[in-house]
């Protein structure tokens, strides 16, 4: 029988946004990216990814976008088993979440405005609430004045800006972000972690891969530390600490 994701509505209410059961993902045979991974994010928080290269918090992330399955165990987001959906309700799964990346991923031959717009598009949201919506969230970041611009014009820091831009257009209620500031000098890295924080308070939960343990240290989010496809620890209460 088809999966009815409406059906599931009821059940979203209280559900964390994220809750990984028993998470076990091999790209190949006896190579666990991640191993029997259990964990919950409720909406709201702002929790930070870290650990060394290779240690599964790419994997993680894209579990949770649904690029790829897990072998074993569950992921629920809000609510819903999502390995049990099917191809053609993964488009739509997706609107919910907005991606950042660390390498941008803008479209070079848009200028700002289109490529904010694209996601709305995408979404095929009212034309004619489309150019308030974009302007909306090119205030949010900061980058009214560059509507015109073309990507290659942009600063790396305004580049990932507009990312954060079209990320946020389609009002997501989990933002990904998977080393968004490893392209980025550190005064471009503090923006960008004020405006994830700054979306986080407007109520978006939001999800942020690092490698940058004096950022980390200096916020005081909850850190969950990932070791060879495991999570080592998990500072949801005190702590805070990426060491
Ligand atoms: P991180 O993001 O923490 O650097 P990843 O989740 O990207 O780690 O990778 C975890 C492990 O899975 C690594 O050993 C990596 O080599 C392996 N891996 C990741 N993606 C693939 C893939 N597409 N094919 C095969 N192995 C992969
Ligand atoms: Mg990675």
């Amino acid at each position: 029988m088809a999966y009815d994701v409406e059906k599931d509505a009821g059940r979203k209410i209280d559900a964390p946004v994220i809750m990984f059961e028993n998470v076990s993902k091999s790209y190949q045979k006896n190579m666990p990216a991640l191993k029997n991974v259990s964990f919950e994010i409720r909406k709201g928080e702002f929790v930070f990814i870290v650990g060394a290269s290779g240690s599964g918090k790419s994997t993680l992330i894209k579990l949770i976008t649904r690029e790829i399955k897990a072998n074993k165990g569950k992921v629920f987001i809000n609510g819903r088993d999502i390995g049990r959906l099917f191809r053609g309700k993964i488009a739509r799964y997706r609107r919910g979440i907005g991606v950042v990346f660390q390498d941008f991923r803008l479209l070079p031959d848009l200028n700002v405005y289109e490529n904010v717009a694209f996601a709305q598009r995408v979404i095929e949201a009212p034309a004619k609430e489309i150019p308030n919506r974009v302007a909306k969230a090119l205030a949010i970041v900061g980058l009214s004045d560059k509507q015109k611009s073309f990507p290659d014009q942009l600063s790396g820091g305004e580049q990932q800006r507009v990312a954060v831009a079209r990320a946020l257009i389609n009002n997501p209620t989990l933002l990904l972000a998977d080393e968004p500031t490893g392209n980025l000098d550190p005064s471009n890295t503090r923006e960008i972690m004020k405006l994830l924080e700054e979306v986080n308070r407007r109520g978006t939960t939001v999800v942020v891969v690092t490698h940058n343990r004096e950022m980390v240290n200096s916020m005081q989010k909850r850190v969950i530390k990932m070791d060879r496809g495991q999570i080592v620890s998990d500072a949801s209460k005190g702590g805070y600490r990426y060491v």
